[in-house]
């Protein structure tokens, strides 16, 4: 069965307030949308996630999904209906067998909600499935500051999103429907089809008003990840050498398949190790021709990228190279601020040391030199 969701982005937000349509806006460091869409791809029997976005907004968009596996986005609509409408239409080409129509402010929805709605469609009767919450509080009319009356709260529910369909019957039923229909399952029993109940959660709360943020904030916890990494490399003939990033005058150069940089070989396996993605080799393997002489920023960089992919956010970073030569002092703000870049972080989580092995050992032989590195990243844990 494969299911592909759909985040709905295009709205301008202007209920939270803030400098910018809410679905950008931080919660816990990270875009709004970023959350949304890290926590549907994280999902093993998610396969894929498009985004539908105003076009006005794609630069904030393109900052705000970085690194994470998301196809081009769609133009979206007039309104959250059509919006919808197009990005079923985009997903034509090749149809999911299940859907998946998802709020970019419902931003923390746990696993377990998606469990459950996928677990829905076990009844071959049922054609679509929406999360939703029984209604606990009482309801009452009102009008002009008094009572007026009673709704019976029996067999009444808030309903959720991700509401998820059967592809096809989802797409005829939106391309039938009125511009202005709210949400999925009032287009899904408009068109007669069969909408089953799963077990909605709290933590799937609309982010609407400016005191949603920081109950978003407060509900997000994230776990510490420390990693360490090794790297030598054997010095060879040449006039340089490659660490940190940056190119160091010297009266050899080091050997290896890339441009041989120690440093960021071993801060690229730390980072790596902070996520237990293997290791450099396994990405960049020395057998592939593409990484002949290949400058590390780039494995540095995917590095960051993957640990971002996850939600991550990189804390601090330390390199220790050790070697008797070349002298890392004069170069050693350079290393730092390079480091900086590629990462992507402030300079103040970079640092970078030297030692020398007092002349013992195969450094102390200056037949090359050795790289350690510690990464500290945060990783976003289901939602407390
Ligand atoms: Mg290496």
């Amino acid at each position: 069965m494969r299911i592909h969701a759909i985040i709905v982005a295009a709205g301008s937000g202007i209920r939270a307030g803030g400098a910018v349509p809410k679905q950008y806006r931080l919660v816990a460091g990270q875009p709004l949308l970023r959350h949304a869409a890290a926590r549907l791809l994280a999902h093993p029997s998610i396969n894929g996630v498009t985004v539908v976005i105003n076009p006005e907004c794609r630069a904030l968009y393109d900052e705000a999904v970085a690194g994470l596996a998301l196809p081009e986005p769609i133009a979206g609509g007039a309104t959250r209906q059509l919006s919808v409408l197009a990005g079923l239409e985009a997903l034509a080409v090749s149809p999911p067998d299940i859907v998946m129509v998802h709020d970019a402010a419902r931003a923390f929805v746990p696993a377990a909600v998606l469990d459950a709605l996928i677990a829905a469609f076990g009844d071959a009767e049922v054609d679509g499935a929406c999360p939703a919450l029984p209604q606990v509080d009482s309801l009452r009319r009102g009008e002009a500051g008094r009572f007026s009356g009673s709704v019976d709260r029996e067999n009444l529910w808030r309903v959720q999103t991700p509401q998820a369909f059967r592809y096809p019957a989802l797409l005829a039923a939106h391309r039938a429907a009125a511009p202005g229909a709210t949400d999925e399952v009032a287009i899904a029993l408009a068109a007669g089809l069969s909408v089953a109940i799963t077990p909605g959660d709290e933590r799937a709360f609309k982010v609407t008003e400016a005191d949603d943020f920081a109950k978003a904030s407060a509900m997000t916890s994230y776990s510490s990840r420390a990693a360490s990494g090794f790297d030598v490399h054997r010095f060879g003939p040449g006039d340089h050498v490659w660490l940190c990033g940056i190119k160091v005058p010297h009266d050899a150069g080091l050997i290896g398949h890339s441009d041989a940089d120690a440093g960021l070989h071993a801060l690229t396996d730390a980072l790596l190790g902070t996520i237990a993605a293997g290791d450099i080799g396994d990405h960049f393997p020395p057998s592939d021709e593409r990484w002949r002489g290949a400058a590390s920023d780039q494995f540095l960089a995917h590095a960051a990228e993957l640990v971002r992919a996850r939600g991550g956010i990189i804390d601090h970073v330390d390199v220790t190279l050790i070697c008797e030569r070349p002298k890392v002092g004069p170069h050693r703000d350079a290393m730092r601020a390079r480091i900086a870049a590629i990462l992507g972080i402030g300079l103040e989580r970079v640092s970078v040391k030297a030692t020398t092995t007092e002349k013992l050992g195969f450094t102390g032989r200056q037949e090359g030199i050795a790289a350690q590195a510690m990464a500290s990243v945060r990783l976003p844990e289901s939602i407390a």
